[in-house]
């Protein structure tokens, strides 16, 4: 039979009324994985069971007509998309939508995926023919077949989306499509829409790797289903129940025997015993209504096939993730398959500002040993505060306040410095100043906070700019700018330092969040009694927008308390202080100075930070050291016979481990 009579064929097998054969029966018989796939060779719906429930609600018969899958990793889940789209080829042709965050992506997923799969199963490839066959029609972003065509679409550009209409949508790794998902005009709204002809003839699967609760677009639609667990039976009992994390047990530090316990029966039982009689006769259940015609799944990657996903990996995967909030969010995210929560949208204003504690602005609680301050710059007026730094991560609020009056004149200046050169006795009798002092040059009066910066730079003043892109550090590297001051123009005068603002906001509302079940003296940030309920409603006014994958602020929410909070950070990790890399013995010397035990009283003045060395001091500023932590104690207290100097700062400047990070 020659090609053309074969085509003819698959022609007429292919406008044949549908083939009602379900998909898991279809991917069995029909489909072949490549060789150079890990499970080479016919595709069998043992090796991966919990799969076949979903493949049969994306088949013809099933009532469903919307399915999602919020999945883990290492499941297998990938080709639960290439099963629905080779099953409606070759049974129940009509036009069909691939969505791919990326038209990069579709491409990716056009040659490592589906060639493969249509090279590899004959059915499919006697419908779509090799691209290098003139006029097959098979290009990279579409392929012709008997009875319609696949379109591949990135997300990113919706327009590809066009006026056909479409019987069957892939939405694929839905989560990772950028922009407005889920409003008027978003990819998922236009390619919902595209199937509206086909009224309960129509599928449309949506899969991913959830993200943030309360945008993930793939949680949005599991929450509009009916939520199916998939049951599995306890080895032990016989107890049907669904995995949870929660339910998983190892001996501290031994996460290689982790045995998961059952909820009724009190019994551990391995990896390898619930992977095999507990998965005889397993199904997916139900647990919510869900609106009609829409099946949702959950899949964590707990039940992922013996030696795909060892739950000893997992759990030691967890061990090495749970203290670090980044590391977590991907362990909760991948392997979980449930949505992060940011932490910033349950911060209630009320239940922190009831953490103020007994001691006053502007005094020094035991334990607080650095101070830095941190600006905020607004058209009329200075915003500022000074925290205090301590070991184990601890922060005190010391000081907040608004300088009220116009930023272009001296006066709000003049202010300012008064108040960062004020110095601060605490109950050691020990006199402690502001060490550095980062502004916002962002903002309004750039040139001004410049200038500033400048005639201060030997005091650890300097300027920085915040950048919400995700993943920058608190502080980087520094830039030479231009001053325009009155007039007069100094070349490179300033140096401007870029402040990673999302990632000093995530580390604010972790500490916050994670407060909230803390005595005062394991607290991570601490407040004074002085601070207004309204310091606490700014704290409050930033959520975590996943779909721009960045803070926003809350609409008419004032927010600089948040953002003095992001520039104390630079302040405290600023190369003159590096408090984000302080040894435990770092502090210790530190507290010998600051915080001297009796008898061992130290009094000399500790030296100021380590200087640029080009600074060149304004006349104002140059007499006298303003920026040292210790100054001769009250009269009250002995000066010490033979008073050492302090160490070289660098010895406790330069340490390794990242206390903040
Ligand atoms: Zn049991």
């Amino acid at each position: 039979m020659g090609a053309v009579d074969e085509f003819i064929r698959a022609v007429n097998e292919a406008i044949r009324p549908d083939s009602r054969i379900p998909i898991a029966e279809w991917a069995e018989k029909y489909r072949v994985l490549p060789p150079d796939t890990p499970e080479p060779g016919p595709w069998r719906n043992s090796r991966t069971p919990y799969l076949v429930g979903i493949m049969d609600a994306l088949s013809p018969d099933s009532p469903y007509r919307e399915i999602y899958l919020k999945k883990g990793h290492q499941l297998g889940g990938s080709a639960l998309g290439e099963n629905f789209i080779g099953h409606a080829i070759t049974s129940a042709a009509g036009n069909i939508l691939a969505v791919f965050a990326t038209i990069d992506d579709g491409e990716k997923w056009n040659l490592s995926r589906f060639e493969p799969m249509r090279e590899s199963t004959d059915e499919l490839r006697k419908r779509i023919r090799d691209k290098e066959v003139k006029g097959s029609d098979n290009t990279q972003r579409r392929k012709k077949f008997p009875g319609g065509f696949l379109q591949i679409i990135g997300a990113n550009r919706p327009g590809g989306l066009k006026s056909s209409t479409m019987r069957y949508v892939l939405l694929e790794e839905m989560d990772e499509y950028a922009g407005d998902i889920g409003n008027q005009g978003s990819p998922e709204t236009l390619a919902k829409k595209r199937t509206s002809n086909f009224g309960r003839k129509a599928r449309i699967f949506g899969n991913s790797t959830p993200t943030i609760v309360g945008t993930s677009p793939i949680d949005r639609n599991y929450l509009r289903g009916d939520q199916q667990k998939y049951m599995v039976a306890c080895p032990c009992c016989g107890e049907r129940q669904f995995f949870q994390w929660g339910q998983m047990k190892w001996p501290a530090g031994e996460p290689e025997k982790a045995r998961y316990l059952c909820e009724r029966c009190d019994v551990l039982s391995t990896e390898a015993e619930w992977k095999t009689r507990g998965y005889v006769g397993a199904y997916w259940q139900p647990t919510a209504k869900g609106e009609p015609g829409v099946a949702s799944f959950h899949l964590p990657s707990i039940y992922a096939p013996l030696g795909w996903r060892p739950w000893a990996e997992m759990a030691a995967d967890f061990v090495a993730a749970k203290d670090d909030p980044v590391a977590l969010k991907a362990f909760v995210n991948n392997e979980l398959a449930e949505c992060w929560e940011d932490l910033s949208g349950q911060l209630k204003s009320a239940e922190i500002a009831k953490r103020r504690e007994g001691y006053p602005l502007r005094t020094i609680p035991k334990g607080c040993l650095v101070l830095v301050m941190s600006v905020d710059v607004q058209g009329n007026r200075l915003e500022y505060q000074i925290l205090g730094f301590g070991r184990g991560k601890k922060h005190w609020v010391i000081d907040y306040g608004i300088i009220d009056g116009d930023p272009a004149k001296d006066d709000v200046w003049t202010r300012l410095t008064a108040l960062r050169e004020r110095p601060m006795v605490n109950s050691f009798g020990v006199s402690m100043r502001v060490q550095t002092c980062a502004i916002d040059s962002g903002g309004h009066h750039t040139h001004e906070v410049y200038q500033y910066a400048r005639l201060h730079r030997h005091v650890g003043v300097f300027a920085v700019k915040g950048a919400s892109t995700a993943g920058k550090p608190v502080i980087g590297r520094p830039v030479s700018m231009d001053v325009n001051h009155r007039g007069r123009t100094i070349k490179g005068g300033v140096q401007l330092w870029h402040v990673g603002t999302d990632t000093a906001k995530s580390l604010l509302f972790n500490y916050i969040a994670s407060d909230e079940e803390s005595v005062p003296n394991d607290r991570f940030i601490r407040f004074a009694a002085g601070l207004a309920d309204d310091y606490f409603e700014q704290l409050t006014a930033e959520v975590y927008d996943a779909d721009k994958a960045q803070y926003r602020k809350l609409p008419g929410r004032r927010n600089e308390v948040i953002d003095l909070f992001v520039y104390g950070f630079a302040a405290a990790y600023h190369p003159l202080l590096r408090l984000d890399t302080m040894r435990d013995s770092d502090w210790a010397q530190i507290e010998s100075v600051v915080e001297p035990v009796n008898g061992d009283l130290f009094t000399a003045p500790l030296a100021a930070p380590a200087q640029p060395e080009d600074v060149v001091a304004e006349p104002e500023e140059a007499k006298g050291e303003v920026n040292v932590v210790a100054e001769p104690p009250p009269p009250r207290i002995e000066q010490p016979v033979q008073p050492e100097p302090p160490q070289e700062t660098s010895s406790w400047l330069s340490g390794t481990d990242n206390w903040l990070d």
